[in-house]
């Protein structure tokens, strides 16, 4: 029997896609022409299905790329000629901020130690600041940047672009576009599928930012540019050959996220995340990562480990067929990471803290 993967990413795969997979290979969807008329059928449904699942404005776009790593990278060459401006918190912010630095950019950071989120009423963000990067759920930390600071941050900065990393809070995350710029993720967590898929939401304000830098002859890269990626989605279609297989379990996956409902999925989770809070809170073996309760992840809860370390922690639960994540980085074996995905059944957290408060797991 496989193991029900409650780690962060990749995680365990949405219910549903075992079955999707097995009717795509039935009618070929990974042999099909990204030039064909069923490609552009399997694009319009996937981009549809975000559009319903995440309540993305009609005039917004959506496009493909291959992770949400590459997005970081597009939207340096996109949409900055200077200077960006990072909340680094974890391991992911940090990435963005150091791409920024290592394609010559003047990148300005306001870093927190890991754990912690940002006291936004001490921030002041230089005037040249292009883009704001917000990891809003840092995976490496199990931190949340409240979506009221993020609106916050759009009203003290109105024309600056906002541009918020939500790789492992989608499809959870209810936040208003209208108040942000531009949103990626990839599809390996939160939506529950294989990984090599980036999806990307912006508006019209990062077309007029590329616009601004061609007209400034400023290099904006080749295949996968916001104006190229239009282009093409403007057809249903891509610049170069996609992962058909996983646009098209996107679409599906949409689909039955869309009937399940967003609302119900978020209560969900929301009981989920308080099971697991609680179980830090109460239970011996460990205490809470993150001691700001407005700063927790609802969908990566980590907790310190008490008396044990994360290796013999996993090798115990192992045993009943579940695997967490560990830490991350230094904090691997310390610490253990605990998914709260739309896949992850209320019954399947409550297991785990059954055997976590039965003492089964000492
Ligand atoms: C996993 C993750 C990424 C990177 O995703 P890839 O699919 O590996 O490119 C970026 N940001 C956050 C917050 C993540 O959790």
């Amino acid at each position: 029997m496989k193991k029900l993967f409650l780690t962060p990413g990749p995680s365990e795969l949405y219910f549903t896609v075992p079955d999707h997979i097995q009717t795509a290979m039935r009618e070929g969807v990974a042999s099909i022409s990204h030039r064909s008329k069923d490609f552009e059928k399997i694009f319009k449904l996937a981009v549809d299905g975000v559009r319903t699942l995440l309540e993305v404005p009609e005039n917004y776009h959506i496009v493909f790329t291959n992770s949400a790593t590459e997005i970081w990278e597009r939207l340096i060459q996109n949409c900055i000629a200077d200077s960006s401006y990072h909340f680094v918190n974890g391991s992911f912010s940090q990435k963005f901020y150091d791409f920024s630095k290592m394609m010559g950019k003047n990148a300005h950071v306001m870093e927190v130690a890991l754990g912690q989120g940002f006291d936004i009423n001490n921030i002041e963000i230089p005037n040249e600041v292009e883009v704001i990067g917000i990891t809003q759920n840092e995976t490496s930390s199990g931190v949340a940047f409240p979506v009221e600071d993020i609106y916050q941050l759009r009203n003290q900065y109105p024309d600056k672009i906002i541009a918020i990393d939500a790789v492992s809070s989608v499809p959870y995350l209810n936040i208003d576009f209208q108040k942000i710029d531009s949103l990626y993720f990839s599809v390996q967590k939160g939506m529950g599928l294989p990984a090599g898929l980036g999806v990307w939401v912006f508006n019209e304000k990062l077309v007029e930012k590329v616009n601004e830098l061609k007209a400034q002859k400023i290099p904006i890269g080749t295949y996968h540019t916001i104006p190229g990626l239009l282009k093409m989605a403007a057809k249903n279609q891509t610049p170069a050959t996609p992962n058909v297989l996983g646009i098209y379990l996107l679409g599906k996956v949409c689909e039955d996220m869309n009937r399940r409902g967003i609302q119900v999925i978020r209560q969900e989770t929301n009981y989920k995340a308080a099971l697991l809070y609680n179980l830090f809170e109460s239970n011996n073996l460990f205490e809470p990562f993150v001691k700001e309760k407005k700063h927790r992840s609802k969908t990566v809860a980590v907790g310190n480990l008490i008396g044990q370390s994360a290796s013999e922690f996993l090798q115990k639960l192992g045993k009943y067929k579940m695997e967490v994540g560990k830490g991350y980085g230094g904090k691997k074996e310390s610490q253990i990471r605990i998914a709260n995905f739309p896949t992850h059944s209320k019954e399947s957290i409550e297991m785990l803290v059954d055997l976590i408060e039965g003492g089964k797991l000492i």
